[in-house]
């Protein structure tokens, strides 16, 4: 009994404290508001007395309380933005220039904040807090040529990191462009890492090879082996040659990659030479094949080049047209090989390579120049290569500095055209 006694007064105990808060709350808005009243009667002149400008009091009251809310609510938009932005993996930043040649952070989210040198960056330019100027140089060529630019940067301070950079314009204004970085600094170290081993790899494969070839020749020599002999150790001559021809490609290729930077020998290149060099030595092939191989070559097309590395390009291509298109099931075999000077622009040379084979499919596309990429493996297993053809022609133009472009349909055939700059004129020679 005396325990709900004592429940009891406790109950009404709190009610009488929660009573007296929630008067003196009411006393305080009611207080408020009557503040408010006569501070925006005062503003406006008016007697809150009077009804009609009571009214008008009442309806700015309303008005003030809707853009509150408003303004409440943008605040947490603007919130709720800095944290998705802040929890990007991606690197972010907001730049504007000043007088042409001054840029400036205005907003950085905190992975892009990891490349800067400085804590406090607002109101400094981005030379002050960025070491790099490679940076700085793209975001200044997106601003002065109004275009988006993109590229892959090293950077050493504060760490040694590789990102991918993209600057893009706004559509707010000419006056801001927008930084994404990508750090792909572990995709770079397992690329490397990748090379390093296949160029070692190569190198060591290089000499076994050629002793089993030796090897095998001199037994092939005796005319006194029988076939049941002669069988297989041809087929251990045609792989060995396989895996040296696999050989030969890896280090061709850790040879350019190297040389991307410091360029190959250029000279000059009679191309219309080179390609005529390519038709004569694929014409039998493809004659004996049943593919019509046509050339339609200009006469005298020279460009600043390496000869070697663009007739391998030359012959990569046509090997290609003439494989696929003896696997095409169709009345229609031909390979045609262009060279011509480009109409518009006479500076241009083209290249063009096209087949009636079995094309490409187009998901396909992007992909065929990655090393060691085949498309679907089941119709290719009954052609030899090892995905690495396309990915030497892309390397030996990407030193040439030359653009490929590339046009096919499944079932249909596959167009590779080569855009070389800098034709030279024969006076010129
Ligand atoms: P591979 O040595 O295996 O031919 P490439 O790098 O030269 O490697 O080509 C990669 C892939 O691209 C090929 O496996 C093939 O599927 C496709 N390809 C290349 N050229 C052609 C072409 N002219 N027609 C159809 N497919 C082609």
């Amino acid at each position: 009994m005396e325990y709900l006694m004592a429940t009891f007064i406790s109950l009404l105990a709190l009610a009488g404290i929660i009573l007296v808060l929630f008067y003196i709350k009411n006393t305080r808005t009611e207080k408020n508001y009557k503040k408010i009243k006569n501070e925006i009667s005062r503003i406006l002149n008016i007697n809150i007395n009077n009804p009609s400008d009571d009214f008008l009091v009442h309806q700015i009251g309303n008005a003030l309380k809707t853009i509150k809310e408003r303004y409440d609510s943008e605040k947490n938009r603007r919130k709720n933005i800095y944290t998705i932005l802040d929890n990007l993996s991606e690197g972010v930043m907001f730049a504007s220039i000043y007088n042409g040649e001054v840029i400036k952070i205005d907003f950085a989210n905190i992975v892009a904040k990891k490349i800067f040198t400085v804590d406090d960056y607002i109101g400094r330019s981005m030379a002050e807090i960025v070491d790099n100027h490679s940076l700085i140089d793209m975001v200044l060529k997106s601003f002065k040529k109004k275009i988006d630019v993109e590229e892959e940067i090293l950077f050493y301070s504060p760490e040694k990191r590789f990102y991918h950079c993209q600057v893009r314009q706004t559509q707010i204004d000419e006056k801001y462009r927008i930084i994404i970085l990508n750090n792909i600094t572990k995709e770079k170290d397992l690329v490397n890492l990748r090379k390093e081993f296949l160029t070692t790899m190569s190198h060591e494969l290089r000499t076994p090879l050629a002793v089993i070839n030796g090897y095998i020749e001199t037994i092939m020599m005796d005319e006194t082996l029988s076939d049941d002999v002669r069988k297989p150790l041809m087929i251990i001559e045609d792989e060995t040659a396989r895996l040296t021809r696999l050989v030969k490609d890896l280090l061709d290729i850790g040879r350019m990659e190297k040389s991307i930077n410091e360029s190959f020998n250029m000279d000059t290149v009679n191309l219309s030479a080179l390609t005529k060099k390519a038709y004569d030595f694929f014409k039998m092939l493809s004659d004996e094949m049943g593919i019509e191989l046509i050339s339609e070559i200009e006469d005298n097309i020279k460009i600043t080049g390496n000869d070697d590395r663009i007739l391998q390009a030359i012959y990569n291509l046509i090997d290609n047209a003439i494989k696929f298109t003896a696997m095409r099931n169709s009345e229609e075999k031909t390979v045609w090989i262009r060279l011509y000077k480009d109409s518009e622009n006479k500076n241009e040379v083209i290249l063009e390579i096209e087949d009636t084979g079995i094309g490409i499919p187009s998901k396909e596309l992007q992909k065929i120049f990655d090393m060691f990429y085949r498309v679907d493996k089941s119709r290719t297993r009954q052609i030899s290569g090892f995905g690495l053809g396309l990915y030497i022609v892309k390397l030996i133009l990407d030193n040439h500095k030359a653009r490929l472009f590339l046009e096919s349909e499944e079932n249909n055939g596959t167009l590779f055209r080569i855009n070389f700059k800098g034709g030279i004129d024969d006076a010129s020679v």
